[in-house]
């Protein structure tokens, strides 16, 4: 990602005042970064998807600042577009290319007080913590956070996002694993929601906690979360198995589920165009010129690599020219093909979920879409087979003109496919965004829509919160 902004001005530059400044002076010194003045790049580059126009970016650091900034907000008719790190990959991250009175609202800085609970086994912590420093303050316990994904998000994002990662397959998506949140509303008290708690059941009624959780920052700014850590696995072993049929992704699946339960982690499926992908981004897997490779994982106590070992051994599908690597050579090759993509042409990316046993007729029906609509661009599908999800890449390479009606197209070519021919989502685990809206509006039964439509209209009656994309 792009570098995030600084705070110093160009001496003696002359700027009109305007009301970001304000908030400037009650939030204090790096609070508010000015698109006129400071690099606020980073900001409006998103992982994936077209450059925003430029925006102010405010920073509270504690839920009573990013009150204020609300109350701010509401006073002025500005919307508050929420961003944690910004790697989501449904353009609801950053503002959109005529962002009008929008500012991104960074919860960078919401980063103090942190708590871990060994003998509970959870943690409460600020929306703006990494995953990856989450994981940190937990190792010493023996424990971690297991949605593990080839990015670094927020916390806040990932509950805005109910990110699903590599290993929901044995670890649930953040759904699952998030306890309570607080949530600061954009209604007339700018109230604060708080259902933050660290215990695990609590049958109150509905679950307001699994109603903010995947709702794209549409109901609130997510300050604070609650989450179920995980106890560290003494080992785990990766291996590589070389697939001659997609359909034989799944006879190993079952398998191994049979035989591992509950020790299996994560059952990646990767195209040798993905392969290629992550050969071009620095680290390549010889897989024999295989058209697809699963990488599984096991974890738990010691002597689960041997379970590993066993199960592959008595697969019912040819485990041969299984490679068996240490964990962290055997995920980069998984972790890199997104790069790679990146560096191989304008991705237009989709992330599907079908029933498993319909996946290898959704990976062959999308790639003969993709060549017959568009024979200039690759297709390249990967991932997590085990919880039915998977990513298609359409990627024309570079020079090759792709502007919104060809990514438009494309979208509702390869969603057909998903939604229409095979009975899945368009939806899997990266939220909703502009990239995916027009399909959450074809797709949703109106009595959902209007259900919608009143919480979003509770929360934010003015409708300031979020993405001016999202549905
Ligand atoms: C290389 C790569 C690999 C990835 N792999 C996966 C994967 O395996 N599984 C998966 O699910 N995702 C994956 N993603 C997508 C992404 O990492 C997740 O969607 C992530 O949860 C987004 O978190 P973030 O902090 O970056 O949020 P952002 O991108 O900053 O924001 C995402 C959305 O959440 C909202 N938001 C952010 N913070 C808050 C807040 N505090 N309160 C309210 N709303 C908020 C934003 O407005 C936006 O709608 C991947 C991304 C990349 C770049």
């Amino acid at each position: 990602m792009a570098s995030r902004g600084s705070t110093y001005g160009i001496i003696g530059a002359v700027r009109p005042a305007r009301p970001v400044d304000e908030l400037a002076a009650e939030l204090g010194p790096g609070a508010v970064l000015r698109a006129d003045r400071d690099d606020t790049t980073g900001y409006v580059t998103p992982a994936r998807g077209p450059t925003g126009g430029p925006v102010d970016v405010v920073r509270p650091a504690t839920t009573e600042e990013v009150r204020t900034v609300v109350r701010w907000a509401r006073e002025h008719g500005t919307r508050v577009l929420a961003q944690g790190a910004n790697s989501g990959l449904v353009g609801a991250s950053t503002p959109p290319r005529h962002p009008g009175d929008l500012v991104v609202l960074s919860t960078e800085r919401l980063r103090r007080g942190a708590v871990v609970d060994p003998v509970d086994r959870t943690a409460v912590v600020p929306a703006g913590l990494r995953r990856s420093e989450l994981d940190e303050l937990a190792a010493p316990h023996g424990l971690w956070f297991p949605i593990d994904l080839g990015a670094d998000p927020s916390l806040g994002g990932m509950v805005a996002t109910n990110t699903g990662g590599a290993r929901m397959l044995r670890h649930g998506d953040v759904r699952r694993r998030t306890l309570g949140v607080e949530v600061v509303l954009a209604d007339e008290a700018v109230s604060v929601l708080d259902t933050l708690r660290t215990f695990r059941k609590d049958n109150r009624g509905i679950d307001l906690t699994d109603v903010v959780v995947g709702s794209s920052g549409a109901l609130g700014v997510v300050t604070r979360v609650a989450v179920d850590l995980a106890v560290r696995p003494d080992e785990t072993a990766c291996a590589w198995v070389p697939l001659r049929r997609a359909e034989d992704a799944l006879v190993l699946l079952g398998h191994l589920e049979r035989r591992l339960d509950p020790l299996l982690a994560a059952f990646e499926v990767v195209s040798a165009a993905a392969l290629d992908a992550a050969a071009t981004a620095g680290h390549p897997l010889d897989v024999g010129g295989a058209p697809w490779a699963a990488l599984v994982e096991v974890a738990g106590p010691v002597g689960s690599g041997d379970a590993l070992v066993a199960a592959a051994g008595s697969a019912p599908v040819d485990t041969s020219a299984a490679l068996l690597l240490p964990p962290a050579r055997a995920w980069a090759p998984r972790h890199s093909i997104s790069e790679g993509l990146a560096r191989a042409g304008t991705v237009v990316g989709h992330d599907v979920a079908v029933p498993r046993a319909a996946l290898p007729a959704l990976v062959s029906d999308t790639a003969a879409v993709v060549a017959a609509g568009w024979p200039e661009a690759t297709f390249a599908d990967f991932g997590h087979w085990g919880d039915g999800g998977v990513h298609l890449n359409v990627v024309f390479p570079h020079g090759h003109p792709v502007g919104d009606d060809v990514v438009d197209a494309v979208h509702d070519a390869v969603f057909a496919v998903a939604v229409e021919q095979h009975g899945g989502t368009f939806s899997a685990e990266h939220g909703i965004g502009p990239a995916n809206a027009a399909w959450w509006r074809r797709t949703t039964p109106p009595v959902a829509v209007a259900l919608r439509t009143s919480l979003r209209t509770a929360c934010d009656p003015l409708g300031i919160l979020g993405h001016p994309g999202l549905p």
